[in-house]
């Protein structure tokens, strides 16, 4: 079944951090982030004054989320259409258009209702995992969860809008962020295995796929036409 999002909306040429912002908003996945940040951290200013843990939460979401960004992109959006039993499983759709057409913000995205189902399980993957952490070292295991359930919600919406930055037209004003933007268009347009991070690349460092030099990896048919990799 064809994936159908209306008309294409190259994104590549918008120009200004100002269109972008409008770009940004204008996609259901924008607004949802947005929302469910502002959600996060009125929750958190609700459960009470801040403390060393959430300084601990924040340094636990920062070291955890570049892995589970780069599983996600390595063995999901690259996975190759299969069956889970008799159904047919295909979670890598929508990345694959992507993979094809890197400016158009439809497959860029996520739609609203997946960000705002990722948002709301990373912020309760995050609360119920620090907050445990801080319970068993007796600390305020509701205002511990709450600061990692935002990071991690802040964290999404960090994704969103540094892939749809990378793919415009817009130069980075911030050093790290024009060298996150390089290594994900090496990801695009040499090697589809490598430079899996989009906000970080602590798991391409220590999983082994961000090479010293661009050069050691070999140009990849499939970065630009995943259609051509093999299924089972
Ligand atoms: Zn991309
Ligand atoms: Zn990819």
């Amino acid at each position: 079944m064809p994936l159908s999002r209306g008309a294409r909306h190259d994104v590549s040429g918008v120009a200004t951090h100002r269109a972008l912002v409008g770009v940004f908003l204008g996609e259901g996945s924008g607004r949802a982030v947005v929302v469910l940040t502002a959600a996060a951290a009125l929750v958190r200013t609700a459960a009470g004054p801040i403390g060393p843990f959430d300084v601990f939460a924040v340094v636990v979401v920062a070291l955890v989320f570049p892995f589970v960004e780069w599983c996600i992109h390595t063995y999901v959006l690259h996975k190759a259409p299969g069956r889970l039993g008799p159904i047919p499983f295909d979670p890598s759709r929508a990345h694959r258009h992507h993979h094809r057409d890197p400016g158009d913000a439809r497959w860029m995205m996520l739609r609203w209702f997946q960000a705002g189902f990722y948002g709301v399980v990373i912020g309760a993957g995050a609360f119920a995992v620090v907050g445990g952490l801080v319970s068993l070292l007796g600390g305020d295991a509701v205002g511990a969860g709450a600061t990692a359930a935002l990071a991690g919600i802040a964290g999404l919406a960090a994704y969103e809008w540094l892939h749809l930055l990378f793919h415009s037209g817009v130069t980075p004003r911030m050093r790290w962020v024009r060298t996150m933007r390089a290594r994900h268009r090496l990801h695009h347009w040499r090697n589809e295995w490598h430079w899996m991070g989009v906000t970080s690349s602590l798991g391409d460092r220590v999983l082994g796929t961000l090479p010293a030099d661009a050069a050691d990896v070999p140009r990849s048919d499939t970065a630009r036409a995943p259609e051509l990799v093999p299924t089972d």
